[in-house]
C-alpha cells in the first residue's frame, strides 16, 4: 500500500492511483466526521461495510442502466473505480422531510414530502457546502445545462430504483446525497455517478419503528452506528448469518448456491 501513489485524501475515503491509465483504488476508512468536519470519530468497521454496501448498489444500479464509476471490489476495504472529473456539487434527493430541510423550512422531521425534492450544495467545504440553485451552476460554469439534466434525470431514477430495494427490505428511504463526474472520451464528456452510496450519505430509517440506520446515529449522538450499518448490510444480504462482521465475498457466495 505504501508503495502507492495517493491522489486525494478525503474524510471518509483515499483515493490511490490505479493499476491502469484512468484508474484509481478507493479505499473506505472507519473515520466518520459530521458538520463540516467539527465532530470526529472512527465508526468500527464502517469503511469494510461501506465498500461492501457501495459495491452492491452501484452494481445493481449498472444493471438498470445507470453509469457509475464502479469498476469491482478488489478487497475488504478497497474498490477500483473509473478516474473521473467530479463535478463541484452535491445532489440532495429527498422524500421525507429531515436534517437541515426541516431546520430550514420548520417541517417536522417525518413528513412525507408531497413530492421528491432535488436540491444542490456547492461542494466546497471553506463555505460549509452552501445551498445553490440551477442559476448558480449555470452562472458560474459548474456544470453545462445538459449535463444538469443528465444529472436531474439520473437522480431521479436512482432515487426510484433505491426507494423499492429499501422498502423491500423493510427501510424508508428517507434522504440521500449524491456525486457525479466527468468521464473524458476524446473531447467528449459523460456524466456518470460516483463517490458512494452508504449510510454515510443516506437517512435510512426501519419502515416499523422508524430507528435509524444511518449516519445520523454519529450526528446525534445515539450510539450504535456500527450495529446500525451492520444492519443494512445483513438486510441487503450481505453478511452471513452468524458472522456479524464477516463481508460476503460474492464468488463465495454462488459456489455455496451452487451457481
Ligand atoms: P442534510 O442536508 O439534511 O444535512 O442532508 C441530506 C442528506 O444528504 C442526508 O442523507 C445526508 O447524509 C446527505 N449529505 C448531505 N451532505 C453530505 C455530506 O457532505 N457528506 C455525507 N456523507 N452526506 C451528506
Amino acid at each position: 500500500m505504501s508503495r502507492r501513489r495517493l491522489v486525494y485524501e478525503g474524510k471518509a475515503k483515499i483515493l490511490y492511483e490505479g493499476p491502469e491509465p484512468g484508474t484509481l483504488i478507493q479505499y473506505f476508512k472507519d473515520d466518520a466526521t459530521a458538520f463540516n468536519a467539527q465532530k470526529k470519530g472512527t465508526i468500527s468497521g464502517k469503511g469494510v461495510l461501506n465498500n461492501r454496501i457501495s459495491e452492491h448498489i452501484f452494481t445493481l444500479l449498472g444493471t438498470i442502466g445507470i453509469p457509475t464509476h464502479f469498476i469491482r471490489r478488489l478487497n475488504m476495504r478497497e474498490q477500483l473505480i473509473r478516474q473521473v472529473e467530479i463535478v463541484p456539487i452535491e445532489v440532495v434527493v429527498r422524500n421525507v422531510a429531515a436534517g437541515t430541510l426541516s431546520t430550514r423550512l420548520g417541517i417536522e422531521e417525518g413528513t412525507q414530502l408531497p413530492r421528491t425534492i432535488i436540491e444542490y450544495y456547492y461542494k466546497d467545504d471553506a463555505l460549509n457546502d452552501p445551498m445553490i440553485a440551477d442559476e448558480h451552476i449555470a452562472a458560474f460554469g459548474w456544470a453545462t445545462r445538459e449535463e444538469m439534466d443528465d444529472i436531474a434525470d439520473m437522480a431521479i431514477r436512482v432515487n426510484d430504483f433505491l426507494c423499492g430495494l429499501f422498502a423491500g427490505i423493510g427501510i424508508r428511504l428517507v434522504d440521500f446525497k449524491l456525486e457525479f463526474g466527468r468521464l473524458w472520451e476524446n473531447d467528449f464528456a459523460r456524466i456518470i455517478l460516483a463517490d458512494e452510496i452508504s449510510p454515510d450519505g443516506c437517512r435510512l430509517w426501519d419502515m416499523t419503528t422508524n430507528e435509524k440506520l444511518d449516519k445520523d446515529r454519529f450526528r446525534r449522538d445515539l450510539g450504535g452506528e456500527a450495529e446500525a450499518y451492520q444492519e443494512v448490510a445483513r438486510r441487503l444480504g450481505l453478511l452471513k448469518e452468524g458472522e456479524p462482521n464477516a463481508v460476503l465475498d460474492m464468488a463465495e457466495h454462488r459456489q455455496k448456491r451452487g451457481k
